[in-house]
């Protein structure tokens, strides 16, 4: 896995804030994360925990997603609470009681947190990371281009009903609660850019010859005039294209999109998942991190996940990691979305 430079930077934040507030003592701990969780969830902080036997202790990000619905009582009559979350991306869950947190993980080792860093990510909860300086929710912009070859059998009324009311649902309701989408149908040749009506999309490209193994670039490149203005703010990597066509893309895929870019074909001939699914490589979603589900007595498949067999319905969301990848990519971003980014196909 390629580790994203901002990435890279935010931790190196971390580990230098980390070192100017060893002073604090243990015991605060418990208070101070009672306090950051109270701000609202989910939330990420930079904590430095060691192995509850020994061990010099490390720094990691901990998020914490949810309180579980369960309190402790113990024999001294104290209490405790739980939640569940990611340390480095890692399943945990936490158990704060009688002044100590600790967290468990898959492989029964238990951590308890030592210090907590009031780094501007300790004090500034997701919520407050997804709204913009003026206060207003964040915008995802979504733009669908019909192709020419689907409108004999489509309307925008119809993809949207099939392919994408249900996803916006699970976005807004589940995934980005806190951000708005605004979706765009275009069936113009030149829908204008971003704020711009001086920018223009390239003539034609609802046209695009879908044999061209370049189309994808082609679509690509139309984002990059389309989201000019934007690129490099903040919220760059919130403006996505998606191309919808009718039939197979070169090579019989239903799909292709960048990873963590801003451009993507999707076939309405392909599976109802496969816009969901291109748009989830766009917020950086994963195949590996798809499943198959067992939900109301049948097997679903995920969004994510790269093999559609037709015995098996859909599920119509993304499993719990890949909304975690989803929300993470809408939250932090890369500052352009045209640098780095990976064509995959299907
Ligand atoms: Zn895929």
């Amino acid at each position: 896995m390629i580790i994203p430079t901002s990435l890279a930077r935010r931790c190196l934040g971390i580990a230098i804030a980390l070192s100017l507030t060893t002073t604090a003592r243990a015991d605060d701990v418990a208070t101070r994360f009672e306090r950051i969780v109270a701000e609202g969830l989910p939330t990420t902080f930079a904590i430095h925990h060691r192995a509850v036997d020994g061990d010099e202790g490390t720094s990691s990000l901990m998020t914490i997603d949810e309180r579980l619905p369960v309190e402790l009582a113990f024999p001294d009559g104290t209490t405790g609470s739980m939640y569940a979350g990611t340390l480095d991306g890692h399943d945990i869950v936490a158990t704060r009681h009688d002044g100590h947190v600790e967290l468990d993980d898959e492989r029964h080792l238990t951590r308890r947190v030592t210090d907590m860093t009031p780094t501007p990510h300790a004090t500034r909860n997701r919520r407050a990371q997804a709204l913009a300086q003026d206060g207003s929710p964040r915008t995802v912009n979504v733009h669908f281009l019909l192709h020419e070859n689907l409108r004999e059998r489509f309307t925008a009324d119809d993809i949207h009903h099939d392919y994408v009311a249900w996803w916006l649902k699970d976005m807004t309701k589940t995934i980005l609660p806190f951000m708005r989408i605004v979706v765009h149908y275009h069936m113009s040749d030149m829908p204008e850019a971003e704020g711009s009506p001086s920018h223009m999309m390239p003539g034609g490209i609802m046209r695009l010859d879908l044999r061209n193994a370049n189309a994808l670039q082609v679509v690509a490149d139309a984002a990059e005039v389309m989201f000019a203005r934007v690129d490099g703010t903040a919220d760059a990597h919130l403006n996505k294209l998606v191309m919808l066509v009718g039939g197979e893309l070169k090579g019989n895929i239903d799909g292709m999109a960048y990873q963590r870019g801003a451009a993507a074909i999707a076939s309405v001939d392909g599976s109802y998942r496969v816009v969901a699914h291109e748009l989830g490589h766009l917020f950086g979603a994963e195949h590996d991190d798809g499943a198959v589900l067992y939900r109301g007595g049948w097997w679903c498949e995920s969004n994510m996940y790269p093999v559609v067999f037709q015995l098996r319905s859909k599920c119509y969301a993304y499993t719990r990691e890949n909304q975690r990848r989803i929300r993470n990519y809408a939250i932090a971003g890369p500052e352009s979305v045209f640098a780095g980014a990976t064509p995959i196909e299907d």
